[in-house]
């Protein structure tokens, strides 16, 4: 058990690395219209195409200093901390799903979720590809395939139950949206509803919360420091996307300890 645990936790991190490395192109290319697959990586500064021992995850930018190999300008912090996170999130996956077909679409979601955080925080909005391409990871979780052996499905309450939670989450926030007079992102609204379908009503409910705590946590010193004001456009989705990975890994075990701390004390 321990060496099957060691082997697929290193699949799973392996695989979230260099995906992190796939994200970090597209966070790079989809708002600039361009194929995340066609063509050659290449340095963002210079535009020298990138070798195969340029593109490793984190190993490159360590071994190069955080500088371009070929302009020697620095590179961003963010290409190596995207691949670590991305990384991480899928070994998280594997360790609370397993490894087989229960972890692909948790896998998928996350990344989706780090993609948008970024694009979000660099242009203030996401694109819909991302919210369709979390349906696709919320559709294919209803899909019953064999995993190692055992027939098994990651998802609670049947479809029809997520399309619930996708449907009143998108309606509540189009409506404080509009008596808001657009304080949510219609962006914010797709992504949310798409996540809600994902992670179904209660862990969508708990992440939108969560988002928000964590975007007021952040957005309060600055606020009191008059660094920015009440009017100003914050984008949501790496809040969003943080409570709604956390959501997703342990929401169900935060809102049973909640309800039993609620409604069974002393029990
Ligand atoms: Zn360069």
């Amino acid at each position: 058990m321990e060496v099957y645990n060691l082997f697929y936790g290193a699949v799973y991190l392996f695989t979230g690395l260099w995906t992190g490395s796939f994200l970090n192109v597209c966070v790079w290319r989809f708002p600039r219209r361009l194929s995340p697959i066609k063509g050659r990586s290449s340095c963002p500064r210079c535009g020298h195409a990138l070798s195969p021992g340029d593109l490793v995850p984190v190993f490159s930018w360590l071994f190069l200093r955080g500088r371009c190999r070929y302009c020697h300008r620095p590179i961003s912090r963010r290409y190596p901390l995207t691949e670590a996170l991305t990384g991480l999130v899928f070994l998280l996956c594997f360790y609370v799903f397993g490894a087989g077909f229960q972890s692909v679409p948790a896998c998928l979601f996350a990344s989706a979720l780090i993609a948008a955080a970024w694009i979000d925080w660099d242009f203030t909005y996401i694109p819909d590809g991302i919210s369709l391409f979390i349906l696709l990871a919320g559709l294919i979780s209803f899909i019953p395939l064999p995993a190692c052996g055992l027939l098994t499905r990651f998802s609670w309450g049947s479809l029809g139950d997520h399309v619930v939670a996708a449907v009143l989450i998108g309606s509540a926030l189009f409506i404080v949206s509009r008596l808001t007079g657009g304080g949510i992102g219609g962006g914010d609204i797709k992504l949310l509803a798409a996540a809600g379908f994902y992670l179904g009503l209660p862990r969508g409910l708990l992440a939108m919360l969560g988002g928000y705590i964590l975007a007021a946590v952040w957005v309060a010193p600055a606020l009191l420091r008059g660094k920015i004001h009440r009017r100003s456009s914050i984008p949501m989705a790496p809040f969003f996307a943080v409570s709604l990975i956390l959501s997703l890994l342990w929401g169900e075990q935060l809102l049973i300890w909640y309800l039993n701390l609620v409604f069974c004390r002393g029990v």
